[in-house]
């Protein structure tokens, strides 16, 4: 049988990896913590400016939540402070293919909302509605069009949402694509290479300080992922930010029944490059009560209610694990980002039993088509769901890329490209607005966007 391509890389050769005998170079332009897609991103559109940039992951490239996530590159649902942002990442992934020398999967095969009863098909005619004044193909399908989108004659569904112009990408593929071509731009990427810290001089970045020893520069940009929370704790720079896991799975090469991605309560699917599709639930997350939850808990409770029906909180030892984990640490020893080089959680097989039955049920040609992996991915998210983009007041030099929820590979190039404006000082103020770190501080209210 064609088992299609994997997703999870085996452990193999990385040719990125910091090895025996190799220096660190003694200083750069500006430093990125993290290797998911906002690092690489940010990596390669300042290296093609001129710019000395290192990039140091203390895993792999793309090891979390950028290489495991279900691969939609969507404009469609976003809440309408992001779009413009996604709009203009639409228009770089359809360039990167051809810009970076390698097939990275990209194909724009239209995105669906499926919508069981009148609720829903009411929540996604109102966000048409939201989004009309934005340059989009967006608009909502009738149960015959449906049919046809779906070669099914008999749709379950009621009506749908639906962007032509939205796409998929691999996800394996992309963001070690882009960190490639940020290589052959100049920039210096080290994986197994965990920062574990600043050297803070006369308040101002002076260094960051790695497992291998330290990089001058003053500039930092931190994209570090689900532990952007945790290193910028360790500086006494508040990121409010919540963990939570969501399963996925992929089937072998089957029928083709769509040539992109659709969604419905039950069950999401994406058709991918190997002509398999990524399957995982529609409305299942997974939260491990961590003394974060508790720290954050009036900032995310907005967010809380609104995916109440999404998140399931789940209470056990992973709380002490979280508890027993110190929120400073010497920086010549081992940090915690050593001792954990690959967020890689378990698939929940409860979930996975329900993602079978709710594909077959929806999608009756292809219920014969096996999932031959699955994996978990642990997804970040800040208070109100869109991402925090944001140079540290209180600590000149130091800038923050994380938050972006279940959905940041989509919109991963123009945030990488933004990021890369606001390092160097080129961004635009207005561009930056909803996404300050300091719209959880100042009294601003949070108002959680969709998360799908
Ligand atoms: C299951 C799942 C499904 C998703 N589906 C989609 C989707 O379909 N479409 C979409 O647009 N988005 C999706 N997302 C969200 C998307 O994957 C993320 O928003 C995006 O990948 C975030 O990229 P990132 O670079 O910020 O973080 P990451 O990819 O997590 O990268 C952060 C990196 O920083 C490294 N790091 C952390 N601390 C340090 C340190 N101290 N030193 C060195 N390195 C460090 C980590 O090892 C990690 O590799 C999904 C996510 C998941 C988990």
């Amino acid at each position: 049988m064609n088992a299609g391509e994997r997703q999870i890389p085996l452990a193999a050769g990385d040719s990125f990896a910091f090895g025996a005998g190799q220096v660190l170079p003694a200083s750069c332009d500006l430093a990125i913590i993290g290797g998911g897609i906002i690092g690489v991103a940010t990596a390669y559109f300042l290296a093609r400016r001129g710019m000395r940039v290192v990039l140091c992951e203390k895993g792999r490239i793309a090891g979390e939540q950028s290489g495991r996530n279900w691969g939609w590159v969507r404009q469609q649902g976003r809440d309408l402070r992001e779009l413009p942002l996604m709009i203009r990442s639409m228009g770089l992934w359809r360039g990167l293919s051809a810009e970076l020398g390698e097939d990275i999967g990209f194909t724009q095969g239209g995105c669906l909302y499926l919508a069981e009863n009148e609720t829903e098909l009411s929540y996604y005619e109102n966000w048409l509605r939201g989004a009309r004044s934005q340059p989009l193909d967006s608009r909502m399908l009738s149960t015959a069009e449906l049919s046809q989108a779906l070669c099914s004659p008999l749709p379950r569904w009621i009506g749908a949402l639906y962007t032509a112009s939205d796409g998929r990408a691999e996800p394996s593929r992309a963001a070690p694509a882009l960190a490639r071509g940020a290589q052959r731009a100049g920039a210096q990427i080290y994986t197994a290479c965990a920062v574990r810290g600043l050297d803070i001089a006369a308040g101002r970045v002076r260094a960051v300080v790695t497992e291998h020893g330290s990089i001058a520069t003053d500039t930092v940009l931190c994209a570090a992922g689900a532990w952007t929370s945790l290193f910028c704790g360790s500086l006494g720079i508040d990121v409010p930010q919540l963990r939570a896991r969501g399963t996925v799975a992929r089937t072998a090469p089957a029928q083709k029944i769509l040539n992109g991605a659709a969604y419905c309560s039950s069950v999401a699917i994406r058709r991918r490059a190997d002509e398999g599709y990524t399957v995982a639930h529609g409305s299942r997350f997974d939260h491990s009560l961590a003394p974060a939850s508790f720290r954050y808990a009036l900032k995310f409770w907005p967010a809380l209610k609104q995916e109440q029906g999404a998140i399931r909180l789940c209470a056990g030892w992973d709380f002490f694990t979280a508890l027993a984990q110190p929120r400073r640490w010497d920086l010549a020893s081992p940090s915690p980002f050593e001792r954990e080089r690959v967020l890689d959680p378990a698939p929940d097989e409860g979930t996975l039993a329900e993602m079978r039955t709710a594909l077959t049920a929806a999608f009756p040609q292809l219920a014969a088509a096996p999932f031959v992996e699955s994996w978990g991915g642990t997804i970040e998210s800040s208070p109100d769901v869109l991402p925090i983009l944001s140079a540290v007041d209180a600590l000149p030099g130091f800038h923050v890329a994380t938050g972006f929820s279940g959905h940041g590979f989509g919109i991963g190039p123009a945030a990488g490209e933004l990021c890369a404006d606001l390092l160097t000082g080129q961004a635009p103020a207005d561009s930056l607005q909803h996404f300050r770190l300091a719209r959880f501080f100042d009294g601003t209210p949070i108002r959680p966007g969709p998360t799908i």
